[in-house]
Parts: C-alpha cells; sequence; structure tokens
C-alpha cells in the first residue's frame, strides 16, 4: 500500500463542516510551514464569519457555505481534497478515499459530523433533514403536501412546525411538553401559544447567512465507484437558520395548523397498501387515503403526504471503524479527552462525531450544537499544533460552562449551565418571572448559588448571569430580588 500513496502531510483533517474548518484554520495559521489537508465528502465547506463574544463564553456568528477554494486562497499550506473517505488505518496511519487515493497524516482529525436517525431506513415517505440536500427534497415534498407527520421533540422538530404553512402537521412528541430537549415544561407552555398564532414578521431582521450550494450531482468517476445515482454524499449538517432561504409552505392556503400528540412514539409506519392489508390492526382516524400511515403508541393512527423524522443524530463513524479499535461512548460517538485525542494513536476527532469523555466541569455538558463543533475544532486544532510544538496546553475555557443562544418560535432564547436543573437531582430550587407573550426567565439555583438559566425574550441578562453563575457568588441574601423587573440586575452586581 505505501507505494500508492499519493502524499503524507503533517495533518489530515476530515471533514469540511464547521468543526473540520475550524481546526484547519487554527493548524493552517499556527504552523504556516507544515503541511495540512482537508478531506471532505461535500464540494462546500463551512465557514464562521461574524464572530461575536456576547460574553465570557456565550458567543454568537455566523456561518457561510463557501467554496473551498476560499480556504485555500487564504492558506497556503492547505490543500482540499473533494472526496469521501471510505476507510481509515491507524496503525500506518493512511488514510483512502473513494476516488481511489491514499493519503499518509502524522496526525489526523475526524471531524466528519452525524447523520440523523431515521425512523425507518427501508421506507418511502420518511425523511430526515440533515444538509442542504435533505433540506431542499422535504421543501419540494412540502409543496405537495397536505398533512405532514413530525416526530421528534428536539431542535430540528420545534424550528420545522413553527415554519410550515400551508399544510397540517401533526407532531408526536415523547414528553409531557415540547422542546424538552432545550427547556422545561414552564418554557414550553410559555412558547406553545406561538404555534396557534399566524407566523409574526420577524423585528429583526435575520444575520445569518444565506445558503447558496446547489444541488450536487454526481460525475461519472464516482458512479464507477459503484454509488447509484440517486445517492448522495453526507454535506455538512445545517445549523441556525436553516430554514431561512427555504419556503416552507405546503398545498393549501391555511396557515400554521400544528397538533401536538404528547408522550408517544412511533409504534408503526404502513405504506398505504400495508394500512388496507391491515384494517384489522389498525384504523386511521379520517376516512381520506393517504400515501403513508403512523401508528403511535397513544393508539392514534395518522394518515399522511409524509413523516419528518428528527429523532436526534447518530455521530458519523461508520467509515472509520473497520480495522480500528476506536473506544465508543454509549451513545456512538468516538470517546475524546481533554485534548481532543481517541483511543487510537495520533488520532483526534472534534464536533458531532466525538464524544466529550473528560470529566466535565460541573456546568458544563455536550450538545450537539453548533456551538460546541466550533469550540471542539478550534481547540482540537490548537492541541495538535502544542502536540508539534511540544507545548502543554489546558482545557479551554469555553468548556467551563454551557451556553447557548438560539431562536426558537421567533423568540431569542439563552440558555446557560444546567439550565433545566440535569443531573441535579432534587438539590435545587427555581425562581421564575413569566410576562405572557414576552419573555420567561427561570433561574436555577444550587445552595443559593446560580448554576443555570433559560432566558427567553429580549431580557438583557445574559451578561450579568454568566457572570453569576461562573463567579459562583452566594445569593441567598438577594432572594427573589434577583428576577424583580423592578431592579436593575446589573447595577446590583457592579
Ligand atoms: P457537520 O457540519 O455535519 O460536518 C461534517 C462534515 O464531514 C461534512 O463536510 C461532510 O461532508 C463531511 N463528511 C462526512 N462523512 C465524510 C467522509 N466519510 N469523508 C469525508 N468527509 C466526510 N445547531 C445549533 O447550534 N443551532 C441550531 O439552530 C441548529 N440547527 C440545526 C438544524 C438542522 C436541520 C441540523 C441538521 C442541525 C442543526 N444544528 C444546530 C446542529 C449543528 O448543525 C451541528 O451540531 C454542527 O453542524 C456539527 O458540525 P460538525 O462540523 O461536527 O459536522
Amino acid at each position: 500500500m505505501d507505494s500508492k500513496i499519493r502524499k503524507t502531510f503533517k495533518f489530515v483533517v476530515i471533514g469540511g463542516g464547521i468543526a473540520g474548518v475550524t481546526c484547519v484554520e487554527q493548524l493552517s495559521y499556527s504552523l504556516p510551514s507544515d503541511d495540512v489537508a482537508l478531506i471532505t465528502a461535500g464540494p462546500h465547506i463551512k465557514a464562521v464569519t461574524n464572530y461575536k463574544q456576547v460574553a465570557k463564553v456565550l458567543e454568537e456568528f455566523d456561518v457561510e457555505e463557501q467554496p473551498a477554494s476560499v480556504l485555500e486562497e487564504k492558506y497556503s499550506n492547505l490543500t482540499v481534497i473533494h472526496s469521501p473517505v471510505k476507510r481509515l488505518h491507524t496503525q500506518s496511519h493512511l488514510v483512502e478515499t473513494e476516488d481511489g487515493h491514499i493519503y499518509g497524516y502524522e496526525l489526523l482529525c475526524i471531524c466528519s459530523g452525524a447523520i440523523p436517525k431515521l425512523l425507518s431506513h427501508d421506507k418511502p415517505y420518511v425523511l430526515g433533514i440533515r444538509d442542504t440536500d435533505s433540506a431542499q427534497e422535504f421543501q419540494k415534498q412540502l409543496t405537495k403536501a397536505k398533512r405532514i407527520v413530525v416526530i421528534g421533540n428536539g431542535g430540528i422538530a420545534l424550528e420545522l412546525v413553527y415554519e410550515v404553512e400551508g399544510c397540517q402537521v401533526i407532531w408526536a412528541v415523547k414528553d409531557a411538553a415540547i422542546g424538552n430537549a432545550f427547556f422545561d415544561a414552564g418554557a414550553a407552555k410559555f412558547l406553545t401559544p406561538s404555534l396557534g398564532a399566524d407566523k409574526q414578521e420577524r423585528v429583526a431582521p435575520c444575520k445569518r447567512s444565506r445558503y447558496t450550494t446547489e444541488a450536487q450531482t454526481f460525475t461519472a468517476d464516482r458512479h464507477r465507484q459503484g454509488r447509484g445515482s440517486g445517492h448522495t454524499e453526507p454535506g455538512s449538517a445545517l445549523g441556525p437558520d436553516w430554514h431561512r432561504e427555504l419556503v416552507l409552505k405546503g398545498a393549501e392556503e391555511a396557515s400554521r395548523r400544528v397538533s401536538v400528540e404528547y408522550q408517544c412514539e412511533v409504534e408503526k409506519i404502513f405504506t398505504s397498501e400495508e394500512m388496507l392489508n391491515s384494517q384489522s390492526e389498525t384504523h386511521a382516524l379520517d376516512t381520506e387515503k393517504w400515501p403513508v400511515y403512523v401508528k403511535l403508541t397513544n393508539g392514534k393512527t395518522f394518515g399522511c403526504d409524509f413523516v419528518v423524522s428528527a429523532t436526534g443524530v447518530t455521530p458519523n463513524t461508520e467509515p472509520f471503524l473497520h480495522g480500528n479499535s476506536f473506544t465508543l461512548a454509549e451513545d456512538g460517538g468516538l470517546r475524546v479527552d481533554d485534548h481532543m485525542v481517541t483511543s487510537e494513536p495520533d488520532v483526534y476527532a472534534a464536533g458531532d462525531v466525538c464524544t466529550a469523555s473528560w470529566e466535565h466541569s460541573p456546568l458544563w455538558q455536550q450538545m450537539r450544537l453548533w456551538t460546541q463543533a466550533r469550540q471542539m475544532g478550534w481547540h482540537a486544532g490548537r492541541c495538535m499544533a502544542a502536540r508539534v510544538l511540544s507545548e502543554t496546553i489546558e482545557l479551554d475555557f469555553c468548556f467551563e460552562l454551557f451556553s447557548h443562544i438560539t431562536k426558537f418560535f421567533n423568540y431569542k432564547v439563552v440558555l446557560l449551565g444546567k439550565f433545566n436543573a440535569q443531573g441535579l437531582g432534587a438539590d435545587y430550587e427555581l425562581l421564575l418571572r413569566y410576562t405572557k407573550g414576552q419573555e420567561y426567565v427561570k433561574v436555577v439555583l444550587q445552595t443559593g448559588r446560580m448554576v443555570g438559566a433559560v432566558l427567553i425574550g429580549e431580557t438583557d441578562l445574559e451578561e450579568t448571569f454568566e457572570n453569576l453563575i461562573l463567579n459562583q457568588m452566594d445569593l441567598t441574601e438577594y432572594g427573589e430580588d434577583l428576577l424583580n423587573p423592578d431592579v436593575d440586575i446589573e447595577d446590583y452586581f457592579d
């Protein structure tokens, strides 16, 4: 195999999503005389732009889908290779790509993202949304749809049910409240009325960039590698405002119509033929004929045009496992330590593909989000460079406190620390401030100290609360004044 090696690079990074690109930028910038290769399946890369540090750890940025040449023009030591990796040989430090080439590396970082967990891989009419191509496919199917069933209670489902118009949405969630991955039943109660209201005009223009990818066509070369014409290469995951570029409109005129089915999961998905053959087993709630039927564990069956499976993601490790002995975490991710090192020699990993397996700060947890993909890619790049330079490096400060800024149902949402009292048992107190349609503020306190917060709406509290969580000040004496709207809390703690 050695004779076939095309080139050996000091650093090879796999994946042109936010983790891989950030890692590559960090390496190319800090070690300009070393060769860096980015090997990626998709034609475009994801670049972070307009990065803004909102507070000590809270950050906001835009994401632009760009041609990889933009990166190569910026860093003369960088080569971008467009071909999916099909095998990795960690012992010989070699990577094989689908187009038949072999590359050597001294240090490797895997940033191959995650793939959507599909409810059913063999059923037609079940869609997952991950990248630009799958989002466009969803949009196309939606234009002909009168009713869809959305399964899942994470960020993608939350955004999707709010954005779809002109089509009835049946939303099946396994929990007793919507948005369980992000907030509690109180916040869900605050947000739920938005589902019944018409979509408001956005108060502020969207700051995110628009995605400009064209649907990919595949070269004859790739067909020769045994891939069928319907195959699409795994692209980068979409991120904040993924739906902005897409008109998510169904076949009907009516505006948003969402009905939520709580505490249920999918028992079975039937095609219309299977439905006809199993009339005794189940019956749909209406007489209309649909292409697909979903039977839920609450006993109800809904016919629909198609099903959206938004039930989370699985780390995309498959191409790298054969013949290697990576230690995988329970969620299927490559386990990494606090230097983003996997269990295989000289192999790092970052972003959705990895599972942070160091002893976390008590106020941080991993969630497969845009911000963490950037932070991990950046930290991995720094650790790899430090290794070559024989420098020591500490875990970055951003892993001290979980922080995330997003938008749900057109409200700004800030999540800090143990925002849902994760892992605190019964040993915590909550303070709440709630103004219908305007704001929802929840603070999680443990032994008088703030350990988490949910801020929905324009509360302007994020910086102060981030400070209070980081400095772990005893807040007992302030009591409920902490959330008293008549007290200017910023002055209070200055
Ligand atoms: P990805 O962005 O998935 O990039 C993986 C890269 O690896 C891609 O370039 C791919 O082409 C490449 N690749 C894959 N396999 C191979 C291979 N075998 N060989 C070579 N290259 C390969 N997060 C938020 O914080 N906020 C949000 O609002 C939000 N909304 C989302 C909405 C949707 C619809 C989705 C799908 C995700 C959303 N996320 C959101 C999650 C966020 O997008 C991901 O956490 C983040 O993009 C992960 O980045 P990554 O670099 O690890 O992986």
